[in-house]
């Protein structure tokens, strides 16, 4: 039998609460309200079952960077499901796709890096990246050198690994996390950890408890250290430019290898291909997954380069770890025309100009000196504004008013996707935003952070 089309919202609602476990939300309170459906997308706008439009100002997931409904993504996706829909990589032989993908990521990647291995999520990549850490060290001699250093307020995803060297502590305790050979350090969050030190003094105490927790640890024992270059789901939190030059200096003192998160900061959102060349990170990994395919299927890379990518290049020996859909040829050919229609609209370039500039005054325009929020912050198309109680002082509201979700639940009835992060409320729109769509979110968030408290 043919299956129902059921097009009204309730039912939809009704059908989703009993048999779809969403994700990072509380089954039984989305259950009683019901999810909002979202049905169409065309550019930066979302437009949900009962045709109510919304200016998406989270890019999806931080992941829409050419904007949606873009039809020569759907045209490379269908060509290449007729050519080649799946085959993999293991077993002696490539595909066309994934060949042009890797020469391409190895052309805009951070000098030096041109080695690339494929995964379906983030998570899986920086899971990847674990077990080559391992490897990398094996393969050197040293086989106590593992621990892994992380941060607080990182998220890095949500397979165990990646969960565990994720710093956002509510994703531990219910999963008996983190796993032995993590460990974690304060962040570069001046704003809210920085005292009576200015930004750039802050920067480097941030970067020396890496330095500290080596010690601790001893150097014969620390593998590598991993940071997002912006921590992004912990807050949009802009490290002071002291800290990863000085980040760079101790990791190369106690030959620890860099892992650069680059899955949200990838792919221009920093103004730049990378996260890493607009702070200066000269990394040993980057995990890429996001704007890789601007999230219009799922693909993760894992880009190496130095000593890292030589030594697997010559190991002379199996490496035993692959995905199934390791580069995938569908993905593949999507992320390409992805990467080359950021190129043909000068997308990165705009995130790093004009556009970005637009978009980081409009908002210190609209809200700098409201008195809700306490500092907004940003890089080319990624900013944040920390909502609180006490501007002077940078004292935030008691979390168990969730002021945060109250001005993301205003913004999501009234037309815009808004995150908050605690009461950090991001934005990262598209990088083919305009400049009156800028002007209109600006705005809606505006308007939203006033009805907040
Ligand atoms: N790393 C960072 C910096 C992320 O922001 C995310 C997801 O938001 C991940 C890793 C995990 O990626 P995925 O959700 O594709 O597993």
């Amino acid at each position: 039998t043919a299956t129902p089309v059921r097009n009204s919202t309730k039912a939809l609602q009704a059908a989703d609460a009993r048999h779809h476990l969403h994700p990072f939300t509380d089954h039984a309170g989305l259950a009683a309200k019901g999810a909002r459906v979202i049905t169409r997308a065309e550019g930066v706008r979302l437009w949900d079952s009962e045709g109510r439009s919304m200016i998406d100002g989270m890019s999806g997931l931080w992941c829409v960077n050419v904007g949606y409904g873009r039809a020569e993504l759907a045209e490379v996706a269908k060509q290449q499901l007729l050519e080649l829909p799946y085959y993999n990589t293991f077993f002696q032989t490539t595909h066309p796709p994934v060949v042009a993908l890797s020469e391409k990521l190895a052309s805009i990647a951070p000098a030096g890096m041109d080695l690339v291995t494929y995964a379906g999520s983030g998570s899986e990549a920086n899971d990847t990246i674990a077990k080559l850490v391992r490897y990398f060290w094996n393969l050197q001699g040293k086989p106590r050198k593992k621990t892994i250093i992380s941060r607080n307020y990182a998220y890095h995803g949500v397979t165990m690994q990646a969960a565990s060297m994720s710093g956002l502590t509510a994703m531990h305790p219910q999963f008996d996390l983190p796993l032995p050979g993590v460990v974690h350090v304060e962040a570069p969050y001046w704003y809210a950890h920085g005292g009576d030190l200015g930004p750039d003094e802050f920067g480097l105490k941030a970067a020396r408890a890496v330095e500290k927790k080596i010690l601790e640890l001893g150097p014969e024992n620390v593998g590598a250290f991993i940071g997002e270059p912006i921590q992004g789901a912990g807050g949009v939190i802009i490290p002071p430019a002291t800290y990863w030059p000085e980040i760079m200096r101790i990791c190369r003192q106690y030959d620890v290898l860099v892992i650069a998160d680059e899955v949200i900061c990838g792919f221009g959102r920093t103004g730049k291909w990378f996260g890493s060349q607009t702070f200066g990170i000269q990394p040993d990994f980057m995990t890429m997954a996001k704007g890789l395919t601007s999230g219009y299927i799922p693909m993760a890379g894992i880009m190496m380069g130095g000593r890292v990518a030589e030594t697997f290049r010559n190991a002379g020996e199996e490496i035993v770890h692959g995905f199934t859909y390791s580069g995938h040829p569908v993905a593949a050919a999507v992320a390409l025309r992805n990467l080359e229609i950021m190129e043909e609209e000068g997308l990165v370039d705009a995130a790093g100009g004009e556009i970005g500039a637009y978009f980081q005054a409009k908002l210190r325009a609209a809200l700098s000196d409201h008195r809700l929020v306490g500092e907004v912050r940003g890089v080319g198309m990624i900013a944040a504004m920390e909502l609180v109680e006490h501007k002077p002082s940078h004292a935030f509201f008691d979390p168990k008013r969730g002021v945060g979700t109250l001005c993301r639940n205003h913004c999501f009835a009234n037309g815009l996707v808004m995150r908050a992060c605690r009461d950090v409320m991001v934005l990262a729109p598209p990088l083919s935003i305009t400049k009156p769509e800028i002007d209109e979110l600006v705005g809606l968030a505006a308007d939203c952070i006033e009805r907040t408290a």
